[in-house]
């Protein structure tokens, strides 16, 4: 079972890696080779490291940290806590076990090593604005990577939209549907491709009869006000009229109006000077799924999502991903679930692959 011995340093007693990169040296390379590369440190990629510090694996994790204060909600255990504290404990978690080494970086690119079938992993600190050249890269060798980027959602462009984010304003009827019990909703939504704006408009059902939809013709972008892909179809209308769900289809949300003191909305004002009461708000525009690295690395997508197997595989051997990144299911716990079967399912293969070179050299 020599394979599965652990490979780092035990004297080094940091497994934070911090930034004093090497100042004489262009390029910050690794020596050690990990077994596993996870590129992100959200409730996925978190979830995996926790897990593969416990089977004492040689691990490295990458994340560029931007704290959300936001809250979450439906987490077994923690619901309403604080995101950044939940990650921030998580953090602690982790990095408890030694064979864990944490690099606060950006992951730009990953190349695979054909023919010693390894992962060239090349990071940089993002924020980070001389990255032509070699002096602020790091190079990591790993023999799996676990994809866990998760995604971002695009926020509409309008006036007071940050005032209200998170009190008054979601985008999540899973995590935060509950607000809108019995209110007044306005929903902003863009993309009606596949009817997603509607069937986004009736999850709310279970919460509230007071439905507005706004088919928002652009919600950043005022100059292509007039390039409108979101109109409804008559069966849609239909549908909507029969559900009692109101449909806005030629007008655009430009501003929200509450009172900022105790953080509630009242309304929102139209670009044709409507005024519409509104007690809660949601929206629902694209999303940009941070899919750049599997891309690189050619794995299949479904939708911009990573298609992986019921082990979190996705198409490329020994790439995995985890999380927002492969579901448009988007749910901390899901995510947290999923990074922790990534974890089990790379485990098992790196034993089957110790167990199967311990039976070769017995025979030798
Ligand atoms: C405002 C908001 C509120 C939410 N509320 C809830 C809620 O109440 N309940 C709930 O269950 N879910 C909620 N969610 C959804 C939940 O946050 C996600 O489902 C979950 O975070 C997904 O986890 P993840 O690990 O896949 O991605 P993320 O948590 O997004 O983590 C991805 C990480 O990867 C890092 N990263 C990306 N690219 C790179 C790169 N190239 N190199 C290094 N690092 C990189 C990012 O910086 C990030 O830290 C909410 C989401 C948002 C945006």
């Amino acid at each position: 079972m020599d394979t599965l011995k652990i490979n780092y340093n035990k004297e080094d007693k940091s497994n934070i890696i911090d930034d004093k990169r090497g100042k004489d040296n262009n390029l910050d390379n690794y020596e050690d080779i990990f077994d596993v590369a996870i590129i992100g440190g959200g409730f996925a990629g978190l979830s995996a490291a926790l897990l593969l510090g416990r089977y004492l694996r040689p691990i490295i994790i990458f994340d560029v940290f931007k704290p959300r204060s936001s809250y979450i909600h439906g987490y077994l255990g923690y619901e309403k806590s604080s995101r950044n504290d939940l990650i921030q404990k998580a953090w602690h978690d982790v990095i408890q076990y030694q064979s864990v080494k944490r690099v606060e970086d950006k992951v730009k690119r990953v190349e695979k090593d054909v023919e010693n079938n390894l992962f060239l992993i090349t990071s940089t600190k993002e924020n980070n604005m001389q990255n032509q050249d070699n002096s602020e890269k790091r190079k990591a060798r790993a023999k799996y990577l676990i994809i866990a980027t998760g995604l971002q959602h695009i926020k509409p462009n309008i006036k007071n939209f940050e005032e209200y984010d998170g009190n008054g304003v979601w985008h999540c009827p899973h995590c935060d549907g509950f607000e809108a019990t019995n209110k007044k909703l306005v929903i902003i939504a863009s993309d009606n491709k596949d009817n997603k704006a509607l069937d986004y408009a009736k999850v709310f059902l279970g919460w509230t009869k007071d439905i507005t939809l706004f088919l928002q013709r652009s919600n950043y972008d005022n100059d292509n006000a007039h390039n409108n892909t979101s109109q409804l179809t008559d069966k849609q209308r239909i549908e909507a009229r029969t559900l009692d769900i109101d449909i806005i289809e030629n007008d655009d949300i430009v501003e929200i109006v509450g009172d900022p003191s105790i953080k509630s909305i009242k309304g929102v004002i139209t670009r044709n000077n409507g005024f519409y009461q509104a007690d809660v708000l949601f929206y629902h525009l694209k999303k940009i799924i941070q899919n750049e690295i599997a891309c690189q690395l050619g794995c299949e997508l479904d939708e911009g999502y990573l298609k992986v197997n019921k082990n979190q595989q996705t198409s490329i051997p020994n790439v995995y991903a985890a999380g927002d990144i492969d579901t448009d299911r988007h749910y901390a716990i899901l995510a947290a679930a999923s990074g922790a079967l990534a974890a089990i399912s790379i485990y098992e293969e790196l034993l089957k692959d110790a167990l199967n070179r311990t039976k070769i050299q017995s025979h030798i």
